[in-house]
């Protein structure tokens, strides 16, 4: 169904009433890795409107690798996430883990991610495949493209066509950066498919220095738009790994322009 010979799902997503793909403007969101503070959250997402953001990213369930790290809010959040959203004036894309969990997270969201770790996970792709909602599909970090674009499949196969790609670095021995930026992958998805697809420069960099480089080369690359973590305040942030790899926020409208002239 996602193959691009048979032109069966569509070539633009809406997310939110904006359109993200190929014949359109980027679409950038940004936002916090997790949701944590309220009210910092709530500045950060005026923040993100101002410089330019469709969507506010903001997740409240964690994948975290270790089990002793802030796991995020959970279902305890979505009335304030929700809450942020209308303030705001920007729909929100955040993740969900548990199949349980889609019904309610699908109410508060305008975009449903799955993380990369759960990329595997058939049980919430299909579950994902009956609700009426865009699904931001994370890239698992050593799956390969044609493993990327069946768990595509099976979001479509079970009846949701509105899928996003969103490619975000893959494993490599090379630890420059968090993940090695996935350019090649981007270039073969194009040729592939007709789905729209993204590129999360935050979680592949790890580090806030490195994040316009990695942006701007994915959009080079073809990426139909740029979801990057940042934050009014991240120095007070549960987790020090989630502060040093948020963009400067008074620099996101910057990092968006010049993606626009490099895309152009
Ligand atoms: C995220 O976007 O917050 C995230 C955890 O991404 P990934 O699953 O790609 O690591």
């Amino acid at each position: 169904l996602v193959d691009r010979e048979h032109r069966i799902v569509p070539d633009t997503v809406r997310v939110g009433g904006v359109s993200v793909g190929r014949g359109h403007p980027l679409w950038f969101a940004g936002g916090p890795c997790a949701l944590e503070e309220t009210d910092a959250a709530g500045r950060t997402a005026t923040a993100v409107r101002e410089a330019g953001g469709h969507a506010l990213r903001g997740g409240l369930f964690k994948p975290r690798s270790s089990p002793y790290h802030f796991l995020g809010r959970g279902r305890s959040g979505l009335a304030d996430l929700e809450k942020i959203g209308h303030a705001s004036g920007l729909p929100i894309v955040t993740e969900v883990m548990d199949p349980r969990d889609v019904e309610a997270v699908a109410e508060v969201a305008s975009c449903v991610q799955v993380d990369a770790r759960n990329m595997h996970n058939r049980v919430l792709l299909a579950e994902l495949g009956r609700i009426g909602r865009p699904v931001l599909l994370m890239r698992g970090l050593r799956a390969g493209v044609p493993e990327w674009l069946r768990a595509a499949e099976f979001v479509v196969a079970h009846g949701n066509p509105e899928v996003i790609l969103c490619a975000r670095g893959v494993v490599s021995f090379d630890d420059t950066l968090a993940f090695q930026p996935d350019l090649g992958a981007l270039l073969a998805v194009r040729r592939l498919t007709d789905l729209p697809v993204v590129f999360d420069p935050s979680h592949c960099a790890g580090r806030a220095d490195a994040v316009g480089t990695v942006a701007l080369s994915a959009v080079l690359a073809g990426a139909d738009g740029l979801m990057v973590e940042t934050h009014v305040d991240p120095g007070s942030l549960y987790r020090p790994g989630d502060a040093h790899q948020m963009y400067p926020i008074d620099r996101l409208a910057a990092l968006f322009e010049a993606a626009n002239v490099v895309r152009d």
